[in-house]
């Protein structure tokens, strides 16, 4: 590969990255290399289509576009048409299934009643433990929801996807447990919904079509490194503690194991999601992919399906890294990281690694819209 004369480059081709590449292509009018270590583009939301079913399948967990921000949503659209899908979770408990987030069906499915909505909110009031400053995560919920609720449906769950009993995890882990004493089961309150119509993999394809972008996949940028030239501008949304040869320390993050299965069935469990909150069931959610394109009758209506169990992990070499450990610790020692990148003036960091957030896709792409904005506002352009 040949970097002479390179001016930006992009390591990363998630949402994060393309749009920022997106942006220095089409509003600075310069050309920009965009790097990614996989053998494929578009990050955490890349999916694939399983040539037999025709099913899409989303190959690091499920993915839902949804957001309230007019400006993430015109941008988005500009490079697909969305589905209108409305997600809908449902939980398994001792072999009964109950509606999630908590709303009216799942508070009377889990006390056998038919409560309206303000006796509803009488009955939670009453459930409700009082304690003023919830020290972590387990008094934060049973604060919001009472120890019934809690145990049967968030508890072993949070087990499960920790690692770890929630007495151990810190209250600022749950920013929000909705609680609805209403029927509306739908898990996102946004505005704007749905699945782009052909995949998230054209739709991020399409970001990165643009004669001022060039795409390589398979190349990491720790072994093209040396080969940059000093002037360019790196922008970088791989993770900092390695950037920086973990000099520091090692941020704490959970990952994922996913395990795929193809079903002579037309439909294995009649929705998309469903999540598991016994201990004794080691998965904590299968997903049946087929669901997220009802508009597509005949991959629907066929008598194949497809289905993913996802299995929490410890991160560990060969393991990606999915979800931040967001504690004190872990917060204060990404923020070493983040110091010493900012000294270097050609490193621009971003995305959810970059940033150790978790971020739903129109955070990550808003983000990136308003890095973008700040770096060509500022001293980065390259003449
Ligand atoms: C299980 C799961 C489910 C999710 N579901 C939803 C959902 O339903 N709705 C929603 O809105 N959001 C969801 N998200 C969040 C969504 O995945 C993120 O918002 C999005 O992927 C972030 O994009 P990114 O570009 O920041 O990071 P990524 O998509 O992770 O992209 C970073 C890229 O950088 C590359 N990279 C890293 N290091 C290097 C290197 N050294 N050299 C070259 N390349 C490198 C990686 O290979 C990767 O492709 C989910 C996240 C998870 C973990």
């Amino acid at each position: 590969m040949n970097f002479d004369g390179l001016k930006y480059i992009v390591v990363g081709s998630g949402f994060w990255g393309a749009v920022f590449a997106e942006r220095i292509a089409s509003v600075l009018n310069k050309k920009v290399l965009v790097i990614d270590k996989r053998d494929h583009i578009g990050g955490n939301c890349y999916c694939e289509t399983d040539k037999q079913t025709g099913i899409e399948c989303h190959k690091y967990g499920c993915h839902i576009f949804h957001t309230s921000v007019k400006n993430v949503w015109d941008y988005i659209n500009r490079f697909s048409e969305f589905n209108g899908y409305k997600h809908k979770v449902l939980i398994t408990s001792k072999s009964k299934v109950y509606s999630m987030p908590v709303n009216l069906a799942t508070i009377n499915s889990y006390y056998n009643l038919n409560l309206t909505p303000s006796e509803a909110e009488s009955l939670l009031k009453k459930e409700r433990i009082k304690i003023k400053n919830p020290r972590n995560f387990e008094e934060k919920a049973v604060s919001l929801i009472g120890w019934g609720l809690y145990e049967t449906l968030i508890k072993n769950y949070t087990v499960k996807q920790w690692g770890t009993e929630p007495k151990n995890l810190p209250a600022e882990i749950i920013t929000r447990l909705p609680v609805r004493t209403n029927y509306n089961d739908n898990y996102y309150y946004d505005i704007y919904q749905g699945i782009p119509v052909e995949g998230y993999t054209k739709l991020l394809r399409k970001i990165l079509t643009h004669r001022n972008i060039e795409v390589k996949t398979s190349v990491d940028y720790y072994d093209i490194s040396e080969k940059i030239p000093k002037d360019c501008k790196i922008i970088f949304t791989g993770t900092l503690d390695k950037l920086f040869g973990y000099k520091y320390g090692r941020l704490k993050w959970r990952s994922l194991k996913f395990k795929w299965q193809k079903i002579n069935r037309r439909d294995f469990q009649g929705n998309a999601a469903m999540h598991f909150a016994d201990l004794d069931v080691p998965y904590t959610r299968i997903h049946e992919f087929k669901h997220y394109h009802p508009e597509i009758k005949e991959i629907f209506e066929s008598k194949k399906t497809i289905i993913c169990y996802e299995y929490p992990a410890d991160y560990k070499d060969g393991r990606e890294p999915y979800y931040p450990v967001n504690d004190k610790e872990n917060n204060s020692l990404h923020a070493k990281y983040l110091y010493e990148a900012g000294k270097n003036k050609n490193i621009t960091v971003g995305g959810r690694l970059g940033s150790y957030r978790y971020w739903d896709m129109d955070k990550t792409i808003e983000n990136s819209l308003n890095a973008f904005n700040i770096f060509a506002r500022a001293k980065y352009i390259v003449k």
